[in-house]
């Protein structure tokens, strides 16, 4: 029984941290945190990728800019520090949904940037020899049931029409070129590379801190006043942070600023990492490339090799927590944490007689279009980057160029893009917020349940698509 493999069973004491975090101890620089009051060229709030990025790119247009990151725990902290670690170039809304709001050709320049983006991601680590454990084998998304290849058929034919002409369908013997898992099919996306998370976040911070960055952590910004004069003001405790330029970068931890609340919800995301599996397990496994896996059910779920020869697996079906409470007693979740390794072993079948050795989890933010955004008002000086809901490792790179193209007036190619300054939709308050995001997750797993049993799409499906907003 599945249920009760050594796998399932290590789930229970596996070390309640990221397994990334044991490589790099992101406390170590224990930068300090702000004492004084400061007056600088620009203010980021949120020291994860998009604030790195941005601060890194704002850097590079003007080396002379005074650039200071507001950190309230430490870098990496958030989910730049404990995600799957797929650098993809999949972006949380449809390009057809991009291309409603703005046109064809913008989604089709939208799509192709978050396809080079991922080679953006692994020059810049080139560059500045940082060890990353980079590669890029591509991805693939098993089709499990029939239902599943027709989405698989439809997946690559919307990626060709936004010109993905390298993603491919694979046929049952060709999937299991790429992974030994039971499939009908499949299809392989070239553009997504692994990366071990910390290690990116870490090498980033230092980086841009050598660049002149000065970083501030324990440092949490209370509220961000709109420009009075010629600054904007991030309030911290007592203290003020003055600058024409804020950009709040704090993702999903932007639902405890009193005035963003309702501009997000997290939704936890929690994963598990398996010990170093054996060379006879890895050749029945696959993943020779390190290909990252998921598949077409309704459920997320994500999975890389390590380059330790791990696997760590993620997946979505936590429940939302009422007020959108982010807390750490939420990153571990027993039922679902052991549901993972159940659905792992259903994957790898060698993996059951393995142990579970880290498991984590974190919130992912869910703007209510369900996508992400990059906006900079000049009028204020306030900006604000993210959205991503699981989609920010590589789309954080892209939001930070884009925003200092803006800040710097750059007029380019990526400020034009349809995610420069989006209007925003708020959520519901609550309790309705609470009723309907749960009744969405409960909804996608009973879609799984249901469309396994009786190979047909769920009736509720098309509401959920909706909630979504494709
Ligand atoms: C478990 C998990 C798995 C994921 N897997 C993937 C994946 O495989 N691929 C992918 O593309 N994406 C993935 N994601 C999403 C991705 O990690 C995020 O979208 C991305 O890291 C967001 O980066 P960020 O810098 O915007 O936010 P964060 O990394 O969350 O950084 C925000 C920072 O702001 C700080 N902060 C918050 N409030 C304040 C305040 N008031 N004052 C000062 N500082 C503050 C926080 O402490 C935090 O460090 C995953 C996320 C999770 C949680």
């Amino acid at each position: 029984m599945a249920n009760s493999t050594p796998l399932v069973e290590s789930v229970s004491s596996a070390r309640q941290s990221p397994l990334w975090w044991a490589d790099v101890d992101l406390t170590k620089p224990d930068r300090p945190p702000l004492l004084t009051d400061l007056a600088v060229d620009v203010a980021i709030v949120g020291g994860g990728f998009s604030g790195l990025w941005s601060a890194y790119y704002l850097k590079k247009h003007d080396p002379k800019l005074e650039i200071a990151i507001l950190e309230a725990g430490f870098v990496g902290f958030g989910a730049s520090g404990r995600n799957g670690g797929w650098c993809s170039s999949l972006f949380p809304a449809s390009w057809s949904k991009l291309a409603s709001r703005s046109s064809e050709s913008s989604a089709l320049t939208m799509a192709r940037l978050m396809r080079e983006t991922v080679d953006v991601v692994g020059r810049f680590a080139t560059e500045h020899q940082l060890d990353i454990d980079w590669q890029k084998g591509g991805t693939v998304l098993v089709a499990h049931d029939q239902l599943q290849l027709e989405r698989a058929r439809e997946h690559v034919e919307s990626e060709h029409q936004w010109g993905n002409d390298a993603m491919r369908l694979l046929s049952s013997g060709e999937l299991q070129k790429v992974c030994h898992t039971r499939g009908l099919g499949a299809t392989f996306d070239p553009s997504c590379a692994v990366i071990q998370p910390a290690k990116l976040v870490a090498g980033l911070a230092r980086i841009v801190e050598n660049m002149g960055v000065r970083i501030f952590e324990k440092t949490r910004v209370n509220e961000l006043l709109p420009k009075q004069g010629s600054t904007a003001t991030a309030v911290v405790g007592g203290l003020a942070v003055r600058a024409p330029v804020i950009l709040r970068a704090t993702e999903s931890y932007s639902s405890l600023l009193p005035k963003a609340k309702r501009e997000i919800v997290p939704v936890y995301s929690l994963m598990i990492a398996t010990e170093p599996l054996s060379k006879e397990s890895w050749q029945n496994i696959g993943l020779t490339d390190r290909t990252t896996f998921a598949d077409y059910g309704n459920l997320v779920i994500y999975g890389q090799r390590t380059a330790d020869d791990r696997i760590a697996f993620g997946g979505r079906g936590a429940p939302y927590h009422f007020g959108s409470s982010i807390s750490a007693k939420h990153d571990q979740d027993l039922t679902v944490h052991r549901s993972l390794a159940t659905t792992l072993g259903h994957w790898f079948p060698d993996v059951m007689k393995s142990r579970v050795e880290y498991r984590w989890g974190g919130p992912v933010g869910i703007p209510r279009d369900w996508s992400a955004a990059v906006r900079y008002d000049q009028q204020t000086g306030l900006g604000s980057v993210g959205g991503y809901v699981g989609d920010g490792v590589g789309t954080s790179n892209l939001a930070g160029r884009t925003f200092a193209d803006l800040v710097v007036g750059n007029n380019s190619e990526l400020t034009a893009m349809p995610w420069v300054n989006q209007p925003l939709h708020k959520w519901e308050v609550e309790p309705f917020r609470w009723l309907g995001v749960n009744a969405a997750i409960t909804a996608v797993q009973a879609a799984d349940w249901f469309e396994s049993r009786t190979g047909r799409d769920a009736p509720w499906a098309p509401v959920l698509s909706k909630l979504t907003g494709d």
